[in-house]
């Protein structure tokens, strides 16, 4: 059984202002995310990527369809279920920036999810090392503002934000899209080794394709409210079978799709010895 099933989503957004219609940014949208797995969404900007995403994360005004988390239909359920359902639901949003309160230390920003519900404190301390240890901070940082960091380390204080609640799905939305190159490597490999350790599913949306091809088992490729094509990421990469889909290939800087997994290798053994080695990365 799938741990996300999207089913037939559509979602229609109202407009204000006079005659203007109701938009439709999603058609009948259908993706499936297993226990573990990465399931990379692609395309160009305004392709409706992000709502797919809040409506996942139960923000976006689904119109039609079913989301089942867990066999559970989330709209559903009762409120209670619903709240307990939504915890092992989070997400990452683009801008390390914005997304932390700039007046809360990181400790505080960890706690914040926890203390809202209602976990004991001595529990809610134990997970607030563990997450820090997950995304490779040391736990003296929960003394220190977000503003004490850079913009790769904040988006790891981010990363621990998510995981305090120990979430089987995590809704990554351009999670690397504001950061240099050097510090989107490390990152992407701070999100591939959290999923090794904790299991945790991702829907890893970019309109990147050199990204989700690294990070993804499998690929979808939405244009205009629709998905036009899926498949293992391999597939989608080099067989693509719609035009688009092509065009996305060659506007993306590597193009051997057998690279994939020599990458995540490569990847985790770079930092295996950086980390023996003693470098915070
Ligand atoms: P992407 O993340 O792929 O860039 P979005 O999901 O943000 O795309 O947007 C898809 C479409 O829906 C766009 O045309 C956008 O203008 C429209 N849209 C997004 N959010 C809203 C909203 N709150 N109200 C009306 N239209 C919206
Ligand atoms: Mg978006």
């Amino acid at each position: 059984m799938s741990l996300l099933d999207i089913q037939d989503v559509s979602v229609t957004y109202p407009r204000r202002g006079w005659r203007k219609p109701p938009f439709q940014a999603l058609h009948q949208v259908s993706l499936d995310v297993r226990e573990g797995e990465t399931v990379g969404l692609v395309g160009e900007s305004g392709s409706g990527k992000s709502t797919l995403g809040r409506a996942v994360l139960g923000l976006a005004p689904v119109s039609g369809g079913k989301i089942l988390f867990d066999g559970r239909d989330l709209a559903q359920a009762s409120t209670q279920e619903r709240r307990k359902l939504a915890s092992r639901i989070q997400v990452v949003f683009q801008d390390p920036y914005s997304s932390l309160s700039p007046s809360l230390t990181v400790g505080e920003t960890l706690a914040e999810p926890l203390r809202v519900r209602n976990v004991r404190r001595s529990d809610a301390n134990a997970r607030i090392a563990e997450a820090l240890d997950l995304v490779r901070l040391p736990f003296d940082a929960i003394q220190r503002l977000p503003r004490e960091f850079s913009g790769g380390q904040r988006q790891r204080i981010a990363i621990a934000r998510a995981l305090v609640l120990e979430p089987r799905l995590i809704v990554c939305d351009e999670p690397v899209s504001a950061l240099d190159l050097t510090t989107q490597s490390l990152v992407l490999q701070l999100f591939l080794e959290v999923q090794e350790r904790t299991g945790v599913s991702y829907l890893f949306i970019s309109h990147d394709l050199s990204v989700v091809r690294v990070m993804s088992h499998r690929v979808a490729v939405m244009r205009g409210g629709k998905i036009l094509e899926s498949g293992t990421a391999g597939e989608v990469t080099s067989n693509p079978r719609h035009p688009y889909t092509q065009q996305l290939l060659l506007a993306a800087p590597v193009a051997d799709p057998a690279l994939q997994s020599a990458r995540r290798a490569a990847y985790f053994q770079s930092l295996n010895t950086r980390q023996a080695a003693g470098e915070m990365v």
